[in-house]
Parts: structure tokens; C-alpha cells; sequence
């Protein structure tokens, strides 16, 4: 059963210009969805018409079984955490934790208990008496989860929690979201901008570009069914090679910039001769190991060791080409190769829609 539903959910601040254009979504109890897109996308703006912080202009927001979108934040039974965790300063981790409780009037001992409670389950059993500025940013960022999770609210909203933290603590940060959502089993809506914590984080991912849903799916769906290109191009670090081609005219292969690639048979009847493509290749799609199934002819221009293995980005006929080979076996710069092209797993976008012609159903969101 779908807990929190959006339909037809649009926003407009004025001038005719929709920040968030009809997006229908449904988000299962207990389930963790991340919102990702391009800054500007309209993901704030929608976790906000969720929490209650801003109007919808029309459509729907439903929690459990009601429209929510009159009933004001307090009463919506969801808990946000922002960006900037603003804690109390003056205030103990304790107290701070304790506010929202002691505004709704809970009993104090049933206060100390869930302070507690949430507290071990943070790893913040020793803190509690600190005040904001004894603690690290990552402390911080707990308390601040802590602060929301004391209320036990049926949702939780997180707006780019995140990105205040140095890279190190991010990645762990995002391991104790992950594992406190196995615990607590909550519904959670998850904003960012970063398509790896996105991937890394999310039950299912949806996309957004321009205040409109390009598709909503698991991550490895996501990753390797894109409705369209511009999916196929922001999932991935580093990025899908694209480029233009035309499919020959027997429809047996595509041809761009003078390379001639074989098509798979199980794309050779969807095609038709002569059709213009848009084709994206993941850069661990390219291999170095010989010329069977397709291949092009590429000259090394900058090699960027990770150790685990090396970032290429190869000169070719078809523009520049980024390739992943292992850490031990890279080239030097200047060096020619051959790359092969794993073929199944080659996409083909429409140039014109950009929707992919993969995909059975692309629009499936
Ligand atoms: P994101 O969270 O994806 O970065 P937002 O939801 O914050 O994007 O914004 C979506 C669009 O709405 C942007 O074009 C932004 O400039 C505009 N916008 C956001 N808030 C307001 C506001 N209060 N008044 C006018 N325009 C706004």
C-alpha cells in the first residue's frame, strides 16, 4: 500500500513558470525513495509541499489514507531534517533532542525515556550533556536526526542533510541513515543533488529534471534501463559516453564518424533502416581485450589513476570516449588501442524525444 502519494502534485510560484510539473509518485510504507536531480529541479519544493511548508498550486498530497493538503505541518506527522541542522546552541544534545517533545507537552519522564531511547540507538548516550559546539559535524548531524526520530513520526523528510560534510564523513554518515532506516522501518523521502548517495541510499530513485518525474525506479534499474538519456547521462560516474549514429542500410549495424558497429540481434528489428540514434556506452562497457563484436581505434589522452583502476578519456571517431580499465593495466598517454564495445549493452535514445528505444515501456515512471 502506497503511505505517501503525490498526484498530479504541481508548483507554481508566479510568472507562469511550474517548478514542479504534475508528478504523480506513490512511496510505499517503509520505504526509503531519494528525489535527485540538477539544482533547481523543484526536488526541495516538493519534499516542502509534502512537510506542509509551502501551498500546492494544484493536485495532491495524500498521507495514510488523507489529503494533507490543507492540514497544517504539526499535524502531518512528519519529521524534516535539513541541510542546516540549526541545533539550539545554548542548549544542551539533551534538551535539544527533548524540545519538539516538551512542546507538545509529553510527560517529562516520558521525555527522558525517549531521549534515551533514541539516543542509544544514535550512539549519543555519552554526549547528551554537550552542548552543539563540543561536538563534530557528524555528531551534530545525529543529534539532529535524534531530534527528529524522539516524535517516532510516520514520515521522514530529509532535504540534502548531507552536504554540509567533508567527503569522509558523508560516506559514513550515509552508511548510519541506511542502517538506521533497516531499524527504525520508517517511510523516508530523501532529497539530493548527489546521484551517488541517490544510487547508494534509495529503495527506488526518481528522477527529476525541470520540475518534471523522468523516471522513478530501483537503482540498478535505474542504472542500466534509462527511460531517457538524460537519466542514462546524470546516473554514473563518470558519465555514459554518447554520441550521434545512423542505422546502416541492411539494419544490421550503426554507423558514426566512418566506425561501423555490429547491431545486437535482439535490437536489428526494432530499428529501422536509415533511422538517426542517439547511443550511450558506460565507460565499463569498453573494453581493452581485442577487436571482436565492434570495436574502434583510440589514442590515450588523460590518464586518471583511482588505483582500484584508471579513468581513460580516449580520442576516437566518434569524439571523446571515457573507458574504466583496471589500476595495473593502464596506458600512457599517446598510446593507440582498440576498444571494444560490449554491444548488449550499447542504448539507443530517439535524438528528437531523447526517450530510450530500449526500454519496453519508456515512460514507465
Ligand atoms: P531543487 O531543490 O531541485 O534545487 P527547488 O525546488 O528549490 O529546486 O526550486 C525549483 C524551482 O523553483 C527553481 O527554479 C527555483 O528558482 C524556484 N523557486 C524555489 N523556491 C522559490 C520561491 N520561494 N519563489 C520563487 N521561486 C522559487
Amino acid at each position: 500500500m502506497p503511505f505517501v502519494r503525490l498526484v498530479d502534485l504541481s508548483k507554481s510560484y508566479g510568472r507562469g513558470h511550474l517548478a514542479v510539473d504534475k508528478v504523480n509518485l506513490e512511496i510505499r510504507d517503509g520505504e526509503f525513495l531519494v528525489l535527485v536531480g540538477p539544482s533547481g529541479c523543484g526536488k526541495s519544493t516538493v519534499l516542502r509541499m509534502v512537510a506542509g511548508l509551502e501551498e500546492v498550486s494544484s493536485g495532491e498530497v495524500r498521507i495514510g489514507d488523507r489529503v494533507v493538503n490543507e492540514v497544517p505541518p504539526r499535524e502531518r506527522d512528519v519529521a524534516m531534517v535539513f541541510q542546516n541542522y540549526a541545533l539550539y546552541p545554548h542548549m544542551s544534545v539533551f534538551d535539544n533532542m527533548a524540545f519538539g517533545l516538551r512542546r507538545r507537552k509529553v510527560a517529562e519522564p516520558d521525555v527522558k525515556l525517549k531521549v534515551a531511547e533514541t539516543a542509544e540507538v544514535l550512539g549519543l548516550t555519552g554526549y547528551l550533556q554537550r552542548r552543539p559546539r563540543e561536538l563534530s559535524g557528524g555528531e551534530r548531524q545525529r543529534v539532529a536526526l535524534g531530534r527528529a526520530m524522539v516524535r517516532k513520526p510516520q514520515v521522514f523528510l530529509f532535504d540534502e542533510p548531507l552536504s554540509n560534510l567533508d567527503a569522509k564523513l558523508r560516506v559514513q554518515m550515509r552508511a548510519e541513515i541506511k542502517r538506521l532506516h533497516q531499524r527504525v522501518g520508517a517511510t523516508m523521502i530523501y532529497v539530493t543533488h548527489d546521484q551517488v548517495e541517490a544510487m547508494t541510499l534509495g529503495d527506488r530513485i526518481a528522477v527529476m529534471k525541470k520540475g518534471v518525474l523522468q523516471q522513478c525506479a530501483d537503482p540498478l534499474t535505474l542504472y542500466s534501463r534509462p527511460a531517457n538519456a538524460f537519466v542514462a547521462g546524470f546516473i554514473g560516474s563518470p558519465p555514459i559516453n554518447f554520441f550521434d549514429a545512423k542505422v546502416s542500410a541492411d539494419g544490421a549495424s550503426l554507423e558514426s564518424g566512418g566506425v561501423r558497429l555490429p547491431l545486437d540481434p535482439a535490437r536489428r528489428g526494432r530499428l529501422s533502416a536509415g533511422q538517426g540514434v542517439r547511443c550511450g556506452i558506460r565507460p565499463e562497457d569498453l573494453h581493452l581485450d581485442g577487436r571482436e563484436g565492434g570495436a574502434i581505434t583510440v589514442s590515450a589522452e588523460v590518464i586518471e589513476p583511482h588505483g582500484n583502476e584508471t579513468v581513460v578519456h580516449w580520442r576516437s571517431a566518434l569524439g571523446d570516449v571515457v573507458s574504466r580499465v583496471p589500476g595495473q593495466s593502464a596506458p600512457r598517454v599517446g598510446d593507440s588501442a582498440e576498444l571494444r564495445f560490449e554491444l548488449g549493452r550499447l542504448h539507443v535514445f530517439d535524438p528528437a524525444s531523447e526517450r530510450s528505444l530500449d526500454v519496453a515501456e519508456p515512460a514507465a515512471v
